[in-house]
């Protein structure tokens, strides 16, 4: 496209939404245009634990996660109020998680991502207010970090509209206008907009809102909580830390605190078939902060005696084979996708607006991205995928 007289227009004002219209503005695209049915960060953006690392499961990913953790960093420097905490990441494993890791140490070495594998004894003296068990193994990624959301979506948002974006707040978009077999424009609850790219960026919506075009992808989307305790005695020096032998991760946040995050394997999913379903809907039993504390305080003996300040829930979304969704949908042209980021969606959502922008501008991306296609899965087989009702260990386990 990259004509200044185009329209496109964005489903969408979390951080994927935000990120894809930010690349645009600043490539010059035309006209464009955020719709969200709430206030901007509305969906799972604002309740992330914001935590990213490129030590991904595949080439795309490992490549899309350096292109994020490179614009983080300049995003620090251009956003007013926003500043990427590099702080590393590290990547907790037993020995029975290893070894299928151990695999993809290759992947990044040819990606150029950098790691370290680290013993207990090696974690311990780096991080001496941490116990790891003797059987941990860490993967360490010194360019990873987090983001607060807090921060990171309003300053976002402020770069967008500087940029000239129009953001639409509490106008949602209730379905498509097609014509001649090709998208040109979308339907609110306003009106009708026309526009020359519609970009769905709805997340846990998708397949509601997707539904209005005839188009199913199969997409599952699990409950997720994080935990944020009261200012600690002394503060944490520690990395973002994904922690999957002890069911969670944990990280620094503002004023001394920690947050963490727990996975509920029993939990069902959770089906969103309304356009209208909202976030705060979500409950989560109270005993998961007990149960939080038991796997974690081992582990970080500084928890021991510390009180809960905050709890967000939101919702995470997992394609049928966990890889994210980001490109055109072949059935509808005029149409382009970003969804199923599974725990990962705040650590994408740099790359992943690039990469959308990209598309909508020219049609091709900076990194092959064939891996995300929405095209890519067998019908039958997604529909059989999102017709059975599954527990949250049986989504493919994905972490940030
Ligand atoms: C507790 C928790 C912790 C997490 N931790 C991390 C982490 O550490 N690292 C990480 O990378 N990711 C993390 N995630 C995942 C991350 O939050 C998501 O992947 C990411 O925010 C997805 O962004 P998005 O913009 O695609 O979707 P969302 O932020 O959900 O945005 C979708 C937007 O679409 C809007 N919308 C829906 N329907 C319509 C409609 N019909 N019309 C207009 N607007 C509509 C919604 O209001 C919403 O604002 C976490 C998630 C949770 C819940």
């Amino acid at each position: 496209m990259g004509l200044m007289g185009s329209k496109t227009v964005i489903l969408g004002g979390g951080v994927t939404g935000l990120s894809t219209a930010y690349h645009l503005a600043r490539k010059g695209c035309g006209s464009i245009v955020v719709l969200d049915k709430g206030p901007v960060g509305d969906g799972s953006s604002s309740r992330a634990a914001g935590i990213i690392t490129a030590l991904l499961w595949s080439e795309t990913g490992v490549l899309a996660r350096k292109i994020s953790l490179q614009l983080f960093r300049e995003l620090s420097e251009e956003l007013d109020g926003y500043t990427f905490q590099a702080v590393g990441a590290l990547n907790l494993f037993d020995p029975q998680s290893w070894p299928e890791r151990e695999r993809l140490l290759p992947l990044y070495r040819r990606c150029g991502a950098p790691f370290e594998v680290l013993d207990a004894d090696e974690m311990r003296r780096r991080w001496p207010q941490l116990q790891p068990r003797d059987e941990f193994i860490g993967l360490y990624d010194p360019l990873g970090g987090y983001s607060e959301p807090d921060e990171y979506v309003p300053a976002l948002a402020r770069r967008c509209r500087e940029l000239g974006v129009e953001i639409r707040e509490h106008e949602p978009a209730t379905g498509f206008v097609v014509r001649s077999g090709k998208v040109a424009g979308v339907r609110t609850a306003r009106g009708t907009i026309e526009a020359d790219a519609v970009v769905s960026t709805v997340y846990a919506w998708t397949n509601a809102l997707l539904a209005e075009a005839g188009i199913r992808l199969p997409v599952k989307a699990v409950v997720h909580q994080r935990y944020v305790t009261q200012p600690l005695a002394a503060p944490l020096a520690i990395p973002a830390i994904n922690a999957d032998p002890l069911g969670g991760y944990v990280r620094p946040a503002a004023g001394g605190r920690l947050l963490f995050g727990i996975e509920t394997a029993e939990r069902e999913e959770q089906r969103v078939t309304e356009l209208s379903y909202h976030l705060s809907s979500l409950e989560a039993p109270e005993s998961l902060k007990e149960d939080l504390r038991r796997s974690f305080t081992p582990y970080v003996p500084q928890l021991t005696g510390v009180e809960w300040e905050e709890r967000r829930l939101g919702l995470l979304t997992f394609s049928m084979d966990g890889e994210p969704i980001v490109g055109p949908v072949g059935g509808l042209p005029g149409l382009y996708v970003g969804v199923a980021f599974h725990s990962g969606g705040f650590a994408y959502n740099p790359a992943a607006g690039l990469l959308l922008a990209e598309l909508v501008e020219s049609g091709r991306t900076g990194i092959d991205i064939g891996a995300f296609s929405p095209d890519r899965f067998d019908p039958a087989e997604a529909d059989a995928y999102l017709a059975e009702t599954v527990k949250q260990k049986h989504v493919a386990r994905r972490r940030h």
